[in-house]
């Protein structure tokens, strides 16, 4: 009994991973699967290939390091967080696609909810904002489009879940309907200061509350799975959502230490401790992780391009074959120039929040060619995160405006944009050693639960630096960029 297996269940592959004593990666596999896009801004996913797609990772990674299922000690999950499923409580078939947190089919459902007045009381008390990125008006929609769906789920014949829930579900072979506090508070549904479904909420979205998950912490018992699946029954022990299992992962345990990971989209948190801080910037206030009953606070900020705009460099602009290749483009730019690229492909998230407004770049000059505009994509990631620290800081003042930012995802991988990371907010960057800080959340959940990992301070001190980015500009220089690029985001937002 020596490993855990953490599965990482994102929005377009199913990872198994496989963490041995010492918390290192023995294995891993992965597997992609079908994004539906049935109408524009529409995301749907089939609940079978989520739920094919890991059972066979799991297999493959544990056949792949020759282990028996009794070497592994229990299983992490950590997943696509807000994405929606319902299913029959019986026959565990689902009424419909999973809706992915993508998804923007409920925009009319929000709107008029707020035209109504309520997004005080739902702010209140989810700390989110009524937007159709969140569960709670997705799981209205099925239950207001399919038929009979509303009947039944009053009836207690239906079941809702995220997909932490519907992954717990199935692979207890239906023993288990149950959640973990990061995930309810992404619902929209869940009251993050009582710690519990929000009646209120649920009946002004005409939720039963019947068909709700019961709410565990992170690291608790979420049962074992069914021994028809890998032979023997391996207990459930960690579940967190992605982005608080990163956090969790990069061991940002005290109030104010805050990660931000660089994948598709950026996703900062900071750590506020026991105080939920409510937002006066359009951040979310959520729940970084939960232990014994007690809920850990953070303030959460996401831009919705970053690694993004790397990829549109090579597959829109052609003007890379890979990632890796906007390093040496964007250092060779022309230092006298001052491109901005404003990266809003699909509008911008927060602290702006507009979902209306298109990209646009600024500062073009005869000389402007394929580096300038590396190096502008490149610095666009930084100045987002600054606009999302910024609006951290305005909101808990208590923040040491020096501390260190931890970051983790495929971008990391880039020395100079992390560089420029540090020089434009003004503080140190530290990039782990290991990068898998996502998985590796979970994987320490279920073990430290099954006694296998250390505690949180134990587990804290394993966190390894695998390199530091001073800030190297100077301030006045610093602030006159910044404020080159608040008047970019302002013209794009007006244009
Ligand atoms: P996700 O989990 O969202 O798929 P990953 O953490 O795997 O994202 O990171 C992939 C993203 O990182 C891609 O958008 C890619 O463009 C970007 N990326 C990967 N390597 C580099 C690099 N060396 N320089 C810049 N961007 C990179």
């Amino acid at each position: 009994m020596t490993h855990i297996l953490a599965i990482d269940q994102g929005t377009t592959s199913s990872r198994a991973i496989l963490f041995d004593r010492q918390m290192r990666i023995r294995d891993s596999a992965q597997e992609e699967f079908t994004q539906h896009f049935p109408a524009s801004g529409w995301v749907e996913h089939e609940p079978d290939d989520i739920w094919g797609s890991v059972v066979r990772t799991c297999r493959s990674v544990i056949e792949k390091a020759s282990l028996q299922p009794s070497d592994i000690v229990a299983i992490g999950i950590t997943n696509q967080r807000e994405t929606v499923i319902v299913w029959d409580k019986e026959t565990g078939e689902p009424i419909h696609r999973a809706i992915v947190w993508q998804d923007r089919r409920t925009s009319g459902i929000c709107e008029e909810l707020r035209e109504a007045g309520h997004e005080a009381l739902v702010s209140e008390k989810t700390g989110l904002l009524l937007d159709p990125y969140f569960s709670g008006t997705k799981l209205k929609w099925l239950l207001d489009t399919v038929e009979g769906a509303r009947e039944r789920a009053e009836a207690g014949e239906l079941l809702f879940g995220t997909v932490d829930c519907f992954l717990i579900w199935k692979l207890t072979g239906g023993k288990v309907h149950a959640t973990d506090a990061t995930n309810a508070a992404r619902t929209l549904l869940y009251d993050i200061h009582k710690g519990g479904w929000s009646l209120s909420i649920c009946k002004l979205l005409g939720v039963p509350v019947e068909m709700l998950p019961d709410v565990r912490d992170c690291a608790a018992d979420f049962g074992e799975t069914d021994p028809a699946l890998f032979g023997e029954s391996i207990p459930i022990l960690g579940v967190a959502g992605d982005q608080q299992a990163a956090t969790i992962g990069q061991a940002c345990f005290e109030p104010g230490m805050f990660k931000s990971t660089y994948g598709t989209g950026c996703f900062a948190l900071l750590n506020t401790g026991d105080t939920p801080v409510r937002s006066k910037n359009r951040l979310l206030t959520t729940i970084a992780y939960q232990f014994n009953g007690k809920p850990t606070y953070a303030l959460e900020g996401s831009v919705y391009i970053a690694g993004a705009v790397v990829q549109w460099l090579r597959d829109g602009l052609k003007i890379i074959k890979s990632a890796p290749d906007s390093l040496p483009l964007a250092q060779s730019a022309d230092p006298e120039q001052n491109v901005i690229l404003v990266p809003a492909f699909t509008g911008l998230g927060a602290p702006y929040w507009n979902a209306e407004c298109r990209g646009a770049i600024f500062g073009l000059t005869r000389n402007t060619g394929p580096a300038e505009f590396a190096k502008a994509a490149l610095e666009s990631v930084g100045f987002q995160t600054r606009d999302l620290l910024e609006a951290m800081e305005a909101d808990w003042p208590e923040r040491d405006p020096n501390s260190v930012l931890r970051v983790d995802g495929g971008m990391t991988a880039n020395d100079w944009a992390m560089q420029f990371l540090s020089d434009i907010i003004g503080a140190s960057v530290d990039r782990p050693e290991i990068l898998e800080t996502t998985a590796l959340g979970a994987a320490w959940l279920a073990g430290m639960e099954a006694g296998l990992y250390p505690d949180r301070a134990g587990f804290a001190k394993t966190w390894s630096r695998e390199r530091r980015f001073e800030p190297s500009l100077e301030d006045t220089h610093r602030d006159e960029k910044y404020a080159a690029w608040k008047r970019a985001v302002a013209a794009t937002i007006s244009a």
